[in-house]
């Protein structure tokens, strides 16, 4: 395989196929792989004589300039997402006949959006990236959505943190009476391959056989192994799905309009070590998921493990050549807009009868940037009165801020929940704002 330096381009397909329009984001190694690789060559001849490996490309974009981008505008009246509250005519009438190099368009970021007009339990963003280049030749629609779900953080003047010292976490041991099990999780995406709702098969695999080549690098009470879904019995699967280890099965319809059960369950599988508190997805909603877990609310000890886990992971990806997707604005790129920056969910399942029965429950979330789930998973309503409760943010914060911001929040839900047993009233706390760091 060969490595090429490449800067990113936006192909502007209605005015053929020159990759004009160099809106430069910054330059990065992009291996030679699975698709990309025509579209690469192309790049690298710089001329239409080359045009044949773009046919497919060439042919869309011809029937689409057969109407006018207002005819292919969606409709989206009856939808309540980050997308369709930010796309206006006059955007798409800019992005639709633009694609990125590894040929994705507008249409297919937005698809996951324009087909699921809400969800019952979130507020979804509507919209996914295809590749690392998405977030900037499609700049123009990610960046409000990205202000609007991260909680006012602007990604053309604002630099995001990361912070991976566990040590300076406090106050990280749950009331276990309340809290049943805590949880830590990330995405990373491998720089220079397809993100799972455009990645072609080989692509895929080629995830597989990197991350479960470097995982086996990694040593003492984290070293585990990889099983592959393909040959797990439906048994096996449907336990660890119970057992909260395991991504659900492709039944959300924001994975499967996003094109990212294509070809299921062809090179996913899931990664653990031997105490199943140290877990690696591979190839579900990104490349990787990495998760630190374990019943009870010793949080900081969660934490702890993420952190030196995810290091360590990142230091084997290296050593063979391969770098996370990252830029200085928008942090860890991953296919969800919502999961930018540190893609990091940090949660706990917990107990809260009187608090889940009290009107103000909604506006304490809100307040303290803090999302419900129910226990199966987003797709999966809360049933009685447990909870997935996280942080609703990823992006403006550090890993060290968002852990913190969750396990104050916590807590202070816990003094709610002992203070509505004992009949005593409750205070909405004030809102905690998005800190400016500007760049
Ligand atoms: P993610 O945002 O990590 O993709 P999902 O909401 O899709 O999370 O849930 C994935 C799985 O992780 C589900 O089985 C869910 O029950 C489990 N899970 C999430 N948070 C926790 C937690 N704090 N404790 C135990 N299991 C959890
Ligand atoms: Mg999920």
């Amino acid at each position: 395989m060969e490595d090429c330096k490449l800067q990113c381009y936006s192909f502007d397909l209605s005015s053929g196929n020159n990759p004009a329009h160099v809106t430069m984001a910054n330059s990065f190694t992009r291996m030679m792989t699975g698709r990309n690789t025509a579209v690469m060559l192309a790049v690298g001849a710089g001329s239409l004589a080359s045009g044949y490996l773009l046919t497919e490309s060439a042919a869309a974009a011809e029937r689409r300039r057969l109407y006018p981008a207002s005819a292919d505008f969606p409709d989206l009246r009856k939808h309540n997402n980050c997308m369709a509250a930010a796309l206006t005519p006059t955007i798409y009438a800019r992005l639709r006949d633009k694609a990125t190099p590894s040929n994705w368009t507008l249409d297919q970021c937005i698809q996951t959006g324009v087909d699921n007009p809400g969800h019952p339990f979130i507020k979804t963003v509507g919209m996914v990236a295809g590749d690392e280049e998405s977030y900037e030749v499609f700049a123009e629609i990610f960046d409000p959505v990205i202000k609007d779900r991260h909680n006012g953080y602007d990604p053309r003047t604002m630099k995001h943190p990361t912070d991976l010292d566990a040590s300076k976490v406090t106050s990280g041991m749950f009331d276990e009476h309340y809290v049943l099990s805590s949880r830590v999780r990330t995405g990373r995406s491998i720089r220079g391959l397809s993100l799972p709702p455009a990645c072609s098969r080989s692509e895929r695999r080629e995830v597989e056989r990197v991350v479960v080549t470097a995982l086996s690098g990694l040593k003492g009470d984290l070293s585990g192994r990889y099983y592959s879904l393909a040959e797990m019995t439906d048994r096996e699967q449907q336990q660890l799905i119970d057992e909260h280890f395991l991504f659900d099965k492709p039944v959300s319809p924001l994975l499967t309009a996003a094109g990212m059960a294509r070809d299921w369950p062809d090179a996913r599988g899931i990664w653990h070590n031997n105490e199943r508190n140290f877990l690696i997805w591979i190839n579900e909603e990104d490349h990787t998921r990495i998760i630190s877990m374990e019943k009870g609310g010793n949080m900081k000890r969660v934490f702890e493990r993420f952190c030196r886990g995810l290091k360590q992971v990142e230091h084997l990806i290296q050593e063979r050549g391969w770098e996370f997707m990252w830029n200085e604005r928008l942090g860890y790129i991953l296919t969800c807009p919502s999961n930018l920056g540190t893609g990091l969910r940090a949660g706990v399942h917990i107990r809260l009868p009187f608090l889940a029965k009290d009107p103000r429950f909604k506006k304490i979330l809100d307040n303290l940037r803090l999302q419900k789930r129910g226990t199966g998973g987003v797709d999966t309503a809360a049933t009685g009165d447990t909870f997935d409760i996280s942080n609703l943010d990823r992006l403006g914060k550090s890993e060290v801020e968002l852990v913190q911001l969750v396990i104050d929040g916590v807590n202070y839900l816990i003094e709610c929940e002992k203070r509505l047993e004992r009949g005593q009233d409750i205070k909405i706390p004030s809102p905690i704002p998005q800190k400016m760091r500007n760049v």
